[in-house]
């Protein structure tokens, strides 16, 4: 993804960094699609260099999306009042039934909006069942590649179902309705953990562009030797570890149950946490669990849109980041968020921060958050080195927003107008590795209408498909809801042999 041959150089514009929440007019110069110098206005730039004028233009890196499933694209307004486990528990119908095709049109149709909303780099966490298949992850990259963005690839990866994960539910179901989900199944850890080895080694991409990783989804999904697998096939081939962690009360209080130790000290006991794990989530974590992941140098993606949405608590992360906890920002799953859209992301972010002190000093700010979206997600991707600030030597992948929109108007304090008034729609121009890729709010890279169309029909094809096991797991909800709402609520326990075995 090298920018043009010549070099670019970028005039006029009001620089916003996340390093050190700066705002000043300077100048950039780009070459070989990366940032070579941020200087005064007038930097001296090579006499063949592009100018691109920037006046009235707010510049800054691209977020960087630290959480989201591009397979649930096709999902925006399928949720209803639904918890996490609910969420789960509908998951066959809302993002099951998907084809090989859809891989990439999905990828896209998820680039696509990231990229209108300032977005330039994801963690993307894929589902493909009965098993993840290279093939898929590779059309997954492809379209994000095509698309013009960044993202690190990871297929979700369980050996329990839902039902089985949460100890006693599913023989809290009516005998006569457990055939829906015991009809249910997963292909093999050592099936699943072929097809990712052969996805590692085998992966035909530009690891800086798109990047494998592994995401092991849930604690409580995977027995303990899918954990070791994932662990040492990451750790084979230098790739990232990233699942759910403690998303929901009733993962905590299952957690407690079967391990007889935190969620978090669990996946320590595997030796699983490191510099390569990202934790989504993490609302049910204690100081003891920070403090694990503090030291293993692992990060969280906080996704407060998405926590809003199912209800799942709020996340502590001025804890987390006062333990010294890395900490980026996601969107999550357009099935729990309906959106990817960092800018909303991180006002909710913000926001959210002041629901749990009332001293103002505890409350995150927008500079913080916007070092989040930057800098923190892209530490969370691995891609520390490649996306998340202007400085020379970066990748220049850049957001232009457009100054003369309204959040902008007037103009008092970009930093706080980006984070607090700003929803996408001043994106002007969007450049990953130098290359232009939204311009004038327009993709470039995407032909939308074709995508729109297309994703209309699959939408429709795959509804129509998958209605008759959402008929038969809506004939169930109301008994799953009164099982995990009984956990939530401390009015029912869970109740587990002491020999239960997690090979
Ligand atoms: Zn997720």
């Amino acid at each position: 993804m090298s920018g043009s041959v010549r070099p670019i150089i970028i005039r006029g514009g009001l620089v916003v960094r996340p390093a050190d929440g700066t705002v000043a007019l300077a100048d950039i110069l780009v070459a070989d699609g990366l940032i070579a110098e941020v200087g005064a206005p007038g930097l001296p730039a090579p006499e063949e260099a592009e100018v691109l004028d920037a006046t009235d233009r707010l510049i800054m890196p691209g977020l960087v999306n630290a959480h989201t499933h591009s397979h649930l694209a096709i999902a925006k307004g399928l949720s209803r009042s639904w918890t996490l486990e609910l969420h789960l528990h509908n998951g066959p119908w809302t993002g099951g039934g998907q084809r090989f095709e859809d891989r990439y049109l999905l990828a896209q149709a998820s680039a696509a909006e990231m990229l209108l909303k300032g977005c330039t780099a994801c963690y993307d966490l894929v589902l493909e069942l009965p098993a993840p298949t290279p093939e898929g992850m590779f059309a997954t990259a492809a379209g994000f590649k095509d698309a013009g963005m960044r993202a690190v690839i990871a297929p979700m990866l369980a050996d329990r179902t839902f039902w089985q994960a949460i100890p006693g539910l599913r023989d809290a179901l009516p005998p006569e309705l457990r055939p829906t989900v015991d009809g249910i199944t997963l292909a093999s850890r050592d099936v699943a953990l072929i097809a990712c080895e052969r996805m590692l080694a085998e992966w035909p991409h530009d690891r800086s562009i798109v990047r494998p990783a592994l995401a092991p989804t849930i604690p409580l999904h995977c027995s303990d030797a899918f954990w070791t697998g994932c662990r040492d096939l990451a750790e084979r081939h230098g790739a990232g570890i990233h699942a759910h962690l403690a998303e929901s009360k009733i993962q905590a209080i299952a957690g407690e149950a079967r391990y007889r130790k935190s969620l978090t000290a669990h996946l320590d006991s595997l030796g699983i946490l490191g510099h390569n794990f990202t934790a989504a989530h993490g609302i049910w974590l204690d100081g003891a669990d920070l403090d694990i992941l503090a030291r293993r140098g692992a990060c969280v993606a906080h996704n407060p849109s998405s926590n809003f949405r199912l209800g799942s608590g709020i996340a502590n992360v001025p804890a987390m980041r006062a333990a010294g906890v890395t900490v980026g920002i996601g969107s999550d799953a357009c099935s729990c968020s309906d959106h990817q859209n960092l800018f909303e992301t991180m006002r909710l972010a913000c926001y959210l921060s002041r629901t749990a002190s009332f001293d103002p000093d505890d409350w995150l700010t927008p500079r913080e958050v916007f070092e989040m979206a930057t800098r923190g997600s892209a530490r969370a991707l691995g891609m520390q080195d490649i996306a998340g600030d202007i400085r020379p030597g970066l990748a220049a992948d850049l957001v232009f927003l457009d100054l003369t929109s309204v959040n902008f108007t007037p103009l008092n304090d970009p930093l706080y107008q980006l984070v607090f008034a700003e929803e996408g729609r001043s994106v002007d121009r969007v450049m990953v590795g130098g290359r232009t890729v939204v311009e004038k709010g327009k993709l470039i890279t995407i032909d939308y209408d074709a995508l729109r169309r297309k994703l209309n029909d699959r939408a429709r094809e795959i509804q129509a498909a998958n209605a008759p096991r959402k008929a038969a797991l809506a004939a169930l909800e109301p008994f799953v809801k009164h099982y995990c709402v009984g956990l939530a609520q401390g009015s029912r326990q869970i109740e587990i042999a002491e020999d239960i075995s997690d090979a």
